[in-house]
């Protein structure tokens, strides 16, 4: 990657601001995933962690389905394949996005209250189908300590574990539903693949404890997404070999042959094959601490703001300077990283010891292909957005749309 910017730059002026994704090293990886997962594993992609179509576009042939949370979704995943199974979840389901999944054909609904059952169930009336659904469950035990949680603890999410037997004996009752499992997730971030397997084993246990009780006959097991990156030691990831692993004797023992496992990963899948650069502008210190200022910041990727943490990076040396006056610079000092934004609040990494840094160089924030770019408030200040930048085995290109002109001169396939 940090030959692909440095041949870039040479090739612009401007402030180098871009998203990069590494499209073939996303298809090798996801690849290597599934050969790993056992028999009766299906894997979708969770949309919301980016929902970039050339992402899934490059996922459409090996993922299972992309699991979604919106109609707007929906219609970004049909854009790409007409086809490819969806599954939709999320909160606060409003009639026309009920009435959107059954048009776009979504597989399975996941029901997150029992008003909405009874909404579904409505408009499935109405439209005279029958729409196939698995009731989402809040657990009140048993969710590995993540980053955050969205069961285990009060949230807006699902349905109380407590109340699922209602669910149950309601989804049986009414029309046009046909109740096929149960939908788990329950975190985000978690890079403890123990805990993950444990958990796993837990929604096993109390589904098939429904099963029998309501006499059911399920076929899905949805345990969700929630597998993390760690981005303050990323040579210490989640052990994807020992939890495939574990998970396989898990599967054993329940001996659910008739059941699918469904994961709905998205920052497991898409974290690790972007990549956003940032060029620095300025340097200065005040107050005896150093300051790098980027052309960028948390409105490209907001993720180490709202989570207030350090976000990995590293520094690609750029020999170009265009000024007569001396250039900006540090040697073997920490540096706290900040963007282009009027706010204190813009850091996306604090007092990190760096070798050499000048203004000029280019920052290279690893990780960055899941909930970077779609969860920042871009428009913020109202500069320009970053160029994205796709790499393919043998050629690079670049976003139409990219509003940054100077580097649509790369748009023609840059062979690499
Ligand atoms: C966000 C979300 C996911 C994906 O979560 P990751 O932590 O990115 O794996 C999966 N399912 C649901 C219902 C979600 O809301």
């Amino acid at each position: 990657m940090e030959d692909i910017i440095t041949s870039l730059k040479r090739k612009q002026e401007k402030p180098f601001c871009a998203y990069l994704y590494d499209l073939s090293k996303l298809r090798h990886y996801v690849n290597q995933l599934l050969t790993q997962l056992p028999g009766g594993c299906q894997l979708f992609y969770a949309v919301k962690a980016n929902s970039d179509a050339a992402l899934l576009r490059t996922l459409a042939p090996i993922v299972c389905g992309f699991e979604v949370a919106s109609l707007g979704e929906i219609k970004k995943v049909r854009e790409v394949d007409a086809k490819i199974p969806i599954l939709f979840g999320g909160p606060g389901k409003t009639r026309e996005a009920i009435e959107g999944a059954i048009d776009y054909d979504v597989a399975l609904l996941h029901v997150e209250s029992m008003h909405e059952l009874q909404l579904i169930s409505h408009v499935a009336c109405e439209k005279k189908v029958s729409v196939s659904v698995l009731l989402r469950v809040n657990l009140r035990h048993a969710v590995p300590n993540a980053q955050l949680k969205m069961a285990g603890v009060p949230t807006q999410f699902g349905i109380d574990e407590a109340n699922i037997p209602q669910a149950i004996a309601l989804a049986k009752n009414l029309p046009n539903i046909k109740l096929h499992g149960f939908h788990f997730h329950a975190m985000s971030n978690n890079i403890d693949s123990k805990a993950h397997v444990e958990f796993i084993n837990h929604c096993f246990e109390l589904a098939k404890t429904w099963e029998e009780e309501w006499d059911l006959d399920l076929s899905y097991l949805n345990v969700g997404g929630g597998i993390g990156v760690n981005y303050l030691d990323t040579e210490n990831q989640f052990n994807w070999n020992k939890f495939t692993n574990k998970l396989k004797n898990v599967l054993k023992k329940h001996n659910k042959a008739n059941w699918k496992t469904v994961f709905e990963c998205g920052r497991y899948i898409t974290a690790s094959c972007g990549y956003y650069a940032a060029e620095v502008l300025d340097i200065k210190q005040n107050h005896g601490h150093y300051f790098c200022v980027l052309r960028g910041g948390s409105h490209h990727l907001r993720l180490p703001a709202a989570w207030k943490q350090n976000h990995p990076f590293t520094i690609v040396p750029i020999e170009q300077w265009a000024y007569p006056f001396l250039r900006p610079e540090l040697t073997n000092s920490a540096v706290t990283v900040a963007g282009e934004l009027c706010t204190p609040n813009d850091v996306l990494a604090r007092d990190i010891v760096v070798p050499r840094l000048r203004a000029g160089d280019i920052l290279l924030f690893s990780y960055a292909g899941a909930y970077g770019w779609s969860i920042s408030h871009h428009d913020f200040l109202s500069h320009p957005h970053p160029a994205r930048i796709y790499v393919e085995t043998d050629f690079i290109y670049c976003a139409e749309e990219s509003v940054e002109k100077n580097l649509d001169r790369f748009s023609a396939a840059i062979k690499r």
